[in-house]
């Protein structure tokens, strides 16, 4: 195998970020529903500054790493930020758990208005994986807004009011400009559940793109 050269030389490949440290309260834990339905588990935590950022996130990656470090809401928790990296759960303080504080039980179902079940995903040899995903599949709403931040990320669209914050039922205007320089107007809900179809230019060039319910 050949050694890929470095985009950049040495000099410039900035300097590992040190870890910093912080204790905190967990106050919750929220499950994100990704783009293939992946859902990754974040505790929300008692805002806390580490290394000068306030952080009230940190990610606790899958089931497997929740009950690992056996993480329950009211916990008192380690928490480690390097560089521009999600923080992350380092431990739980046991002398600090409240009275009463339950194991957490990882929901078998999405958070999504479906509630469809959730399924852990198979690895290659058949064994059960460390992923978690929505099994509503194109159905989930959750999973249709993550599609529909993913195609508008890639700049075909100017956006207005798309944000992290945004919920399924946004409205959301997406603007598309035509072949024949026509500017269309969508809303979000209208592409998530109507079948749309948009020819776009970009940079000049021709960029087809058929937005078959976006999601199908
Ligand atoms: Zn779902």
């Amino acid at each position: 195998m050949l050694s890929t050269p470095s985009r950049s030389p040495r000099w410039a490949i900035p300097h590992q970020f040190a870890a910093e440290k912080a204790t905190t309260v967990v106050r919750d834990i929220e499950l994100t529903v990704g783009r293939t339905g992946a859902v990754t588990p974040t505790a929300k935590l008692e805002p806390v500054s580490v290394g000068g950022v306030v952080v009230q996130n940190a990610t606790l990656h899958n089931e497997d790493e929740i009950k690992r470090l056996d993480v329950r809401i009211g916990d008192t928790v380690i928490i480690q930020r390097a560089g521009d990296v999600i923080p992350q759960v380092l431990s739980v303080v046991l002398d600090k758990r409240p009275a009463g504080a339950k194991p957490y039980h990882f929901p078998k179902t999405c958070p999504c208005p479906l509630r469809t079940p959730l399924v852990r995903e198979k690895t290659a040899s058949g064994e059960e994986g460390a992923i978690i995903r929505c099994s509503g599949e194109f159905a989930c709403p959750y999973q249709k807004i993550e599609h529909l931040k993913h195609f508008v990320s890639r700049r075909a669209f100017d956006i207005e009011g798309l944000d992290d914050n945004i919920q399924p039922k946004a409205e959301l205007t997406v603007k598309a400009k035509k072949a024949d320089g026509k500017v269309v107007e969508f809303k979000a809900t209208a592409l998530l559940n109507t079948e749309v179809e948009v020819n776009y230019y970009r940079n000049g060039g021709i960029l087809h793109t058929v937005l078959r319910n976006l999601m199908k």
